[in-house]
């Protein structure tokens, strides 16, 4: 049987791009989604249909999916995966990063959502892969704003979960601890950053490989549509917090 369309937002770097590698060694059509279209192109994966897509441009969003599924048929899973990370110090921090994190972060969460679901719950079939944090569930020093909105996708999915299980649809979380990849870098506040590379020293200097993100995502989806891991929560070893 031919293998369900895998829709991977923010698969341009990091997690997502890591995910969208393995999904195609398995043999999964995908629609990879995310502002750097060259980035996404240049993985040159097979069955692949690449669109540059901000994930808060809802229009977009779901014509790229549409456009998707009148190629490789309905959408079977859908990893919810861009994200970004502002770390600041409450007094000092611009509002305009918490709205930045909040639109991409909760609101595009929802949109993704928002392209899927409808189908999914016709069909009876279908899996949602939230991609959130140890932030989700936890908190950590300048890391307000990003918290909520974590532990904003933490809550909507357990919901939303609870409301489409009748449907037999799945709503997974996963929720990584600190992972090598671009989140770090888009931080604005050069002391944080600083702090945070201190940090990861302290510990060693191992954190999660966004390739092993991607294995656990990998095991939770290809469970049988009657097992819903929830959430999965990893983290690296030496990782204490
Ligand atoms: P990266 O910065 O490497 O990847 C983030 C991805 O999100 C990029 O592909 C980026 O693509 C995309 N993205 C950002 N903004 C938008 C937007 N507006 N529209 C569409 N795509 C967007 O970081 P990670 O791989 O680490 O992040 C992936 C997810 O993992 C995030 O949700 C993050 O919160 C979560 N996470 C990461 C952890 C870590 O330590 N790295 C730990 C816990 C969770 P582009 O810029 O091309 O649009």
């Amino acid at each position: 049987m031919s293998k369900g369309l895998v829709i991977i937002t923010g698969a341009s770097s990091g997690i997502g791009e890591a995910t969208a590698r393995l999904f195609a060694r398995l043999g999964y059509p995908l629609l990879l989604l995310a502002r750097r279209l060259p980035r996404l192109e240049a993985l040159d994966l097979p069955d692949t249909l690449c669109r540059q897509v901000d994930v808060c441009d809802r229009d977009a969003l779901l014509a790229a999916v549409r456009e998707a599924e009148a190629k490789f048929g309905p959408a079977d899973a859908l990893i919810n995966n861009a994200g970004v990370m502002l770390l600041g110090d409450m007094p000092a921090q611009a509002p305009e990063e918490w709205d930045r994190m909040i639109d991409v972060n909760v609101k595009g969460v929802l949109n993704g959502i928002h392209a899927v679901l409808a189908g999914m719950v016709e069909r009876r079939h279908g899996t949602i892969i939230n991609v959130s944090s140890t932030s989700g569930r936890k908190t950590y020093p300048q890391h307000v704003a990003y918290v909520g909105t974590k532990h904003a996708v933490h809550a909507l999915s357990e919901n939303l979960r609870e409301e489409v299980s009748p449907h037999n649809v799945r709503v997974v979380l996963i929720a990584p601890g600190a992972c090598n990849t671009e989140l770090q870098t888009i931080t604005t506040n050069n002391s944080i950053k600083e702090g945070f590379a201190a940090w990861k020293d302290s510990i060693g200097g191992v954190i999660l490989q966004p390739q092993e993100v991607a294995d656990a995502i990998r095991f939770a989806y290809e469970m049988p549509q009657n097992v819903c891991i929830r959430e999965i929560m990893l983290a690296s070893t030496n990782q204490p917090v």
